[in-house]
């Protein structure tokens, strides 16, 4: 018998049977998949005929096809609809998965056939999507280390099972001191503190086997805690608590598991021929190296620093107001301003939600993509894996584009955020094979579903990314789609956002479920000021944690990193009345593993990108001009990573985004 995961598709665009595959077809697939791809592999590498282009980087873009069914149908379900059958499954898979990819990136032979090929680039015909291909897969080899040999190939092992168990133990210290602290409150402590405070605390104290309610180190708790407490003592408490997470002495101390770290990952760097941990980390994205990233912050940093000095000029004149003498404190700031926000911007979301409607929003993205793409939706009745899984064919000109599947429900079984994934990836070698996209997100259901303003954007940001997919059109799966650098990926997505802002499209889709009107241009106006609100806090506190990032990854790694944190700050010129989004012993980005380590300035990177992005819309015949879609689609959102990002960008805008249009998006221009 055949298992129906690595079994022919016979199903409409041969989507995955999920209806005909049990849970226990998983780990055999897995065994027989990860089997037929380590023969491959051995094949490609062993082969007695000189390297090729196609007997080598294109065997292995074809290489892996079962492998790429069992693992797109396994975590399609085990994010959006688990069980702990599932979850145990993925326990047992990811150290097998690890331990395969980690076989390949050592494979000496397969190494040096790469790098046969790379040495002869310029002489075999590459197309440049081609020699882009190459590229990327001999650089990965060498990234990975695969050009070690000896000692040096000991060592870089070692370095790695180091950094990764430092990783493991910066990530459950901080959980342990989150789970450790909590604050008992007496009833008359829970005065000010709106309902939905109350019942959080209620329940924390609940949990926590405490008489009577507390406050914790969750930031879904201590954050409107300090927002909304009027108790300057009980906020200085919390927050000391909370930014002291991470070193407070002892077992769970984090400080020099982030010494370690650093130290480690500039040695890794240096083995690899690099001068600093941060050349070797940006070398693969857009910035491409520390200078530029720290360009693009301190371009921001300083308006965002002026705008919240003149912000916590209004807060202290308030606190004095309060009968608070002294200087603005980090726990008043988040206080003050609730308050301000209360007396300036009197948005109430429950008078907001009726005029978002997920149906309605569903429209209107589908309606940005007619206007701008040309692109039909039409919903498709299919069998998928949960009831509340919807998908629609996406045609162009009547001819087939992709398919999009949007599951938009919380649930018990889907791990909390949104995402995008794609089930099938669009790829033209070996065979043509169009995309299958899917959306997931956690809303509320209802009828009619309601949405908040975060939940609409939420609905066209990873429909943004699924445009990303769906207009995919590249020779390769390996760059296909968001296959590209971190500090690109959230383009589409973010750019995608401005069309919910667009006046014409809230005036024909944000009606109100039981009348049918129109949002006022009032409650718009409203809606917007509101996300602006405290901007220049959020900018500080974001981007002096972004810096103190790259200073930590740039040069040699610092014995002391709480001192060189604090010369960072003093630097800057840091404002005495904020803390940093996340300080060094919390630096969970930077410290539990290596993703955003001299990368946390990726997502202002991908906002400059998307306002300059939008603006360039405005600047031609505004949010609908043709020129400007096309031009989009052809450079951006069917490039995938064929070309680098900087190149795409420049080919769409004629030049390299600024950072005006972002000050401006934030409310942090002059003027
Ligand atoms: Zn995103």
């Amino acid at each position: 018998m055949t298992n129906p995961i690595l079994s022919d598709w016979k199903t409409p665009f041969q989507i995955a049977p999920f209806d005909a595959i049990s849970d226990d077809d998983f780990a055999p697939a897995l065994d027989q998949a990860l089997c037929e791809h380590r023969a491959e592999i051995a094949r490609i590498s062993g082969n007695q005929d000189a390297p090729t282009f196609a007997n080598t980087v294109e065997a292995l873009e074809a290489a892996g096809t079962g492998l790429d069914r069992v693992l797109s149908v396994f975590f399609t379900l085990a994010g959006a609809d688990s069980n702990p059958k599932r979850e145990a499954l993925q326990r047992d898979f990811s150290p097998l998965l690890a331990a395969h990819f980690s076989e390949i990136s050592a494979n000496k032979a397969l190494f040096t056939r790469l790098t046969t090929l790379w040495n002869q680039r310029d002489d075999l015909g590459l197309t440049p999507e081609q020699a882009r291909v190459l590229m990327l897969s001999h650089r990965s080899f060498v990234r990975a280390g695969a050009a070690l040999s000896g000692a040096l190939e000991v060592r870089m092992k070692k370095i790695a099972a180091r950094l990764a168990a430092l990783g493991t133990s910066f990530a459950q210290n901080l959980l342990a001191d989150e789970r450790d602290w909590a604050m008992d409150l007496a009833e008359s402590d829970l005065d000010g503190l709106p309902e939905f405070v109350v019942d959080g605390a209620r329940n924390a104290g609940a949990d926590k086997g405490r008489d009577g309610p507390v406050v914790t180190l969750s930031r879904s708790l201590i954050v409107p805690f300090l927002q909304f407490s009027p108790r300057r003592d009980l906020r200085k408490t919390a927050w000391q608590a909370w930014s002291a997470r991470g070193a407070n002495g002892g077992e769970t101390d984090n400080r020099g598991i982030a010494a370690e770290t650093l130290a480690l990952r500039s040695e890794r760097a240096g083995l690899l021929g690099y001068e600093s941990y941060a050349d070797f980390k940006l070398e693969t994205e857009m910035a491409g190296t520390p200078s530029k990233v720290r360009d693009l912050l301190m371009a921001v940093w300083l308006p965002a620093r002026k705008r919240a000095e003149a912000d916590a000029g209004v807060l202290t004149q308030m606190m004095q107001a309060d009968g608070v003498n002294g200087p603005l404190e980090p726990w008043d700031w988040r206080y003050y301003a609730q308050k301000r926000r209360q007396a300036e911007h009197d948005l109430d979301e429950a008078d907001l939600k009726p005029y978002l409607q997920l149906e309605k929003m569903l429209e209107a993205a589908f309606s940005c993509a007619d206007r701008l793409f040309g692109l039909t939706f039409k919903p498709l009745d299919i069998a998928l894996y949960h009831p509340d899984c919807r998908a629609w064919e996406v045609t162009r000109d009547g001819a087939h584009v992709a398919v999009f599947i949007g599951d938009y429900f919380a649930r018990g079984s889907k791990r909390s955020g949104a995402w995008c994934s794609a089930m099938r990836a669009q790829a033209k070698y070996p065979d043509v094979q169009t995309p299958v996209v899917i959306n997931v997100c956690n809303f509320a259901k209802g009828d009619p579903a309601l949405l908040s303003w975060d939940d609409a954007r939420t609905v066209f940001h990873e429909f943004g990314h699924a445009l990303h997919q769906m207009l995919s059109n590249v020779t390769y799966e390996s760059i296909s789609g968001t296959s590209v650098a971190r500090d690109f990926v959230e383009l589409p997505s973010q750019l995608f956002e401005h069309w919910l802002e667009v006046p014409e499209v809230l005036a024909e889709f944000a009606t109100h479920a039981g009348t049918g009107e129109a949002m006022a241009q009032e409650m718009l106006d409203k809606v917007l000021a509101a996300a602006n609100f405290d901007m220049g806090f959020q900018t500080v506190e974001y981007v002096a944690s972004a810096l103190v990032d790259l200073a930590f990854h740039d040069g040699d790694a610092p014995g002391d990193p709480m001192a060189r944190q604090a010369e960072v700050l003093a630097e800057l010129g840091m404002p005495d009345s904020i803390g940093m989004r996340h300080a060094t012993p919390q630096f969970a980005h930077v410290f539990t593993g290596d993703g955003y380590a001299s990368a946390y300035y990726s997502y202002m990177w991908s906002e400059v990108m998307d306002a300059d992005a939008f603006a360039a819309f405005e600047e031609a015949g505004g949010a609908f001009d043709p020129e400007r879609a096309t031009a989009l689609e052809t450079h951006i959102l069917s490039t995938g990573g064929s070309q680098d990002p900087e190149t795409l960008y420049r080919a769409f805008r004629g030049r390299l985004p600024g950072v005006e249009a972002l000050l401006k998006g934030r409310g942090l221009a002059a003027g």
